[in-house]
């Protein structure tokens, strides 16, 4: 085959070549495709190579005892809880860590030091008391902390973060004691303050409405992979928490209902009789929810505000946390879903500012969430899954806060309903990552919240398939990473330097798996490498780097390019189409060819004197002498020589009947020249148009640009003519110009506001997507 085309020569049809194919300055070989190598850590015991916890995988464990009160009358909550610390490591521990959440509000607190701030020409009032040194008696009172005897442990308060000092080192394999005892003011969470736990005042009833979550004292990981996790906590960088049992009685006003983290131990003892049937009934209840307590019995409890108390008694086994909402505003539903061979209760408390759209959707939002989840990962483990309304959105183990609030008439818009959907599955879905498969959120955000926002994708194109998603295809991330490079960080960064928060840690790891399973894997390679990865750590500590090993251990696939351009590199998508040049094969006879080539040349001797000649000299000149012009003129280079003929019947000679078969196959051979204009490598996807009105696409792994990262060329035969070529046609890499995408070029056009008059309401008239004004969970 090689001959053909070495001794043929080619008849060049250039039908589009943009000049001077540019010559790239930029340094090649780079490092786009080599391995990750020492950029992840050294495998060992603890962490095998293939992303596995290691055959002396540890970790620690932490069970709690806790008895808390709360105050309705002033908004505080006291604590006692004895902590019980198992040291699975192989390391003596001096000094245990605790985390102090509250005190982010404190006084001493880095939080509002560390918030930049400036005066701009028009200012709310919420943003000037941020600015305000707030003066609140805020922030954790830790009264003892002491052992089993009673004696007063020595600790060192470190801001957010607390160090017992125990009186011996904790040995391998033991375990220790110790109690605290601790109260504090709950915060405004609707103020300035803001916050993801706290209260919410109703005005019009005079009642409240309690989150509590980082409510009691917490401990910190210690790891293999990072010692003690003390990070401070400043606001953003969400927890690092250890697994456990928790047994915890909640004491509250005798009317309020109690959602939390487990099962509740005592339904005789703080149900009515007619609460405790609807809930019997609920647990038998497979196809919508059961109202437990109604809205009307609700709104009658407002009025009323018991002054008595009673005490909730929950358990929960192997949770990382444990959270608890309460008030006398609550409704509560519950209905059971069948998963993995046992019922879980998907429940939702809402005060009645969440109906009527609370009451038709949460719980069967968490319900189908369970599923979706499940059938991705593993069979969703807890007893309970819990939805509460709470105008933000945070998750816990078992339990979530959520937003989406009707208007006061009860009315809401399409994107309170999908946003009230949205963060619900996000929420509820948290369950699995972080809080069973428990990574380090102060750290890693996108370990939780990129793989969450993707699993929120999935789940809400199988809640309808035209689901409004924010998230999750490849083009809605191009406006981030078309940013300018001063806003682009990895995606590894630390969860408190992040600048654009919600595209980095949420928006672009979620994209990038999503491109992942479409595209480079593959959905069968990769759903089987994701349900490993999420088996494999299933209430264990991963690390961003199992996360990567798993994915390429389970699928087979080298994805360390992958990883390095989306995960540790800031740069965007954008490859040019640069140019296409369409070549035939030569088949033609001496005879033919000659004739062609006189056409060509009579065509190209041609020029505008030669116009202008036809009427300027006379007919007598030119034919002054026709037998002088024909001496001159005998030599005639298209005529076929004998040298010719015998050169083409040697080479037809030559050929074997295959070779012949090519040579008259007609086919037309495509050079497409490719230019990396964004730096990140990704597949040429390329959709051929005929001419015929048929079209095809070809896939070119990314490994295409190993040897040049810059520009590639690749050449296509094909039988049919090509009338225009479409690079990523269906937006699978996230290209950030689409403009460059196109053979022949295509114009695309922007819009532009035209306003009359230097008082013209400018952007009054843009379209606004009002998902994106949503308020959506963390
Ligand atoms: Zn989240």
């Amino acid at each position: 085959m090689k001959k053909l085309f070495t001794l043929t020569s080619f008849l060049l049809i250039i039908i589009s070549a943009i000049p001077s194919f540019a010559q790239w300055s930029e340094q090649n070989h780079a490092e786009r495709f080599e391995q990750l190598g020492p950029m992840l850590r050294s495998p060992n015991v603890y962490r095998t190579a293939s992303g596995a916890p290691g055959h002396m995988y540890w970790q620690q464990k932490a069970d709690h005892e806790i008895e808390v009160e709360l105050n309705d009358d002033n908004q505080s909550i006291k604590g006692w809880q004895k902590v019980t610390y198992y040291n699975n490591s192989p390391d003596p521990l001096k000094y245990l860590w605790i985390q102090l959440d509250q005190n982010e509000r404190a006084k001493d607190s880095n939080t509002p030091k560390i918030a930049e701030s400036t005066i701009n020409p028009r200012m709310s009032l919420r943003q000037l008391e941020s600015i305000l040194w707030h003066d609140l008696d805020l922030g954790y009172k830790i009264h003892s902390v002491k052992d089993m005897s009673g004696k007063d442990i020595s600790v060192t308060i470190v801001q957010t973060m607390m160090r017992v000092d125990l009186p011996q080192p904790l040995m391998p394999g033991q375990s220790t004691e110790f109690t605290v005892d601790w109260s504090f003011n709950i915060h405004d969470r609707m103020s300035f303050i803001g916050g993801r736990p706290g209260y919410e005042f109703f005005p019009k009833d005079g009642n409240y409405l309690y989150t509590m979550a980082e409510w009691f004292p917490r401990m910190a990981v210690y790891s293999d992979f990072e010692g003690w996790q003390h990070k401070q906590f400043v606001g953003r960088g969400e927890f690092a928490l250890t697994f456990g049992d928790y047994k915890v009685k909640i004491t509250v006003p005798a009317d309020h209902m109690v959602g939390a983290t487990g099962v509740l131990q005592n339904p005789n003892e703080v149900l009515s009789s007619t609460e405790l049937q609807r809930w019997e009934q609920a647990k038998k209840t497979y196809d919508k929810p059961v109202i437990i307590r109604t809205q009307v019995e609700a709104e009658r409890l407002e009025k009323q505000k018991a002054r008595d108390k009673k005490t909730w008694v929950f358990h929960a086994e192997n949770v990382r946390d444990f959270a608890w909402t309460s008030s006398r505003k609550f409704i509560w539903d519950a209905m059971a879903v069948k998963q993995g061979g046992k019922d879980v209760m998907a429940m939702s408390y809402y005060a009645k500012e969440g109906n009527p759209l609370w009451e038709q959707y949460s719980t069967r939002v968490v319900a189908h969430t369970i599923k979706s989840y499940s059938a991705r990962t593993f069979d969703y483990p807890y007893p309970v899954a819990i939805s509460v309304e709470a105008t933000n959105g945070m998750e816990y183990p078992m339990i979530c806060f959520n937003y989406g609030r009707p208007d006061e008439d009860g009315t809401y818009s399409d994107a309170i309903k999908y946003g009230m959907i949205s963060v619900i599955i996000h929420e509820v879905g948290h369950n699995f990552f972080p809080m069973i498969v428990n990574s380090d959120e102060r750290q890693w955000s996108w370990m939780d919240e990129g793989l969450n926002t993707f699993m929120q994708y999935l789940a809400e194109q199988e809640w309808d398939r035209n689901y409004p998603s924010r998230r999750g295809p490849a083009h809605k991330i191009a406006p981030y990473m078309a940013s300018e490079k001063h806003l682009l960080e990895p995606i590894m960064t630390n969860s408190e330097n992040i600048i654009q928060f919600g595209p980095n840690a949420y928006a672009k790891p979620a994209t990038a798996l999503n491109i992942l399973r479409e595209t480079i894997m593959g959905r069968e390679l990769f759903d089987y490498a994701y349900k490993e990865y999420a088996e494999r750590w299933m209430f264990k500590h991963p690390t961003p780097d199992d996360f990567f090993r798993t994915m390429e251990d389970a699928s087979g696939i080298d994805l360390d390019w992958f990883w390095r351009g989306w995960f540790f590199g800031a740069e965007p998508v954008d490859i040019s189409l640069e140019a296409v040049n369409w070549y035939k094969l030569d088949n033609r006879t001496p005879a033919q060819k000659k004739a062609d080539e006189k056409k060509a040349a009579d065509k190209e001797a041609y020029h505008i004197s030669m116009d202008y000649n036809k009427k300027d000299i006379p007919q007598s000149v030119v034919e002054a002498d026709p037998a002088t012009r024909d001496f001159y003129n005998s030599y005639n280079p298209f005529t076929v020589t004998p040298e010719d003929e015998k050169a083409y019947n040697d080479f037809m000679a030559s050929l074997n009947p295959k070779e012949k078969e090519l040579l008259n196959s007609g086919l037309n051979f495509y050079e497409l020249k490719f230019r990396n204009v964004g730096g990140l490598v990704m597949p040429l996807i390329i959709q051929f148009n005929y001419t015929d009105g048929t079209s095809e696409v070809e896939r070119i792994p990314a490994e295409i640009w190993r040897l040049n990262e810059w520009e590639v060329s690749k050449v296509f035969a094909k039988k049919k003519e090509v009338s225009n070529i479409v690079l990523d046609p269906l937006r699978e890499t996230a290209d950030i110009d689409e403009s460059n995408n196109y053979w022949p070029r295509q114009f695309v056009p922007s819009r532009f506001e035209l306003f009359k008059g230097a008082g013209g309401v400018r952007g009054a008239a843009r379209g606004d997507n009002p998902m994106k004004r949503a308020r959506t969970g963390r």
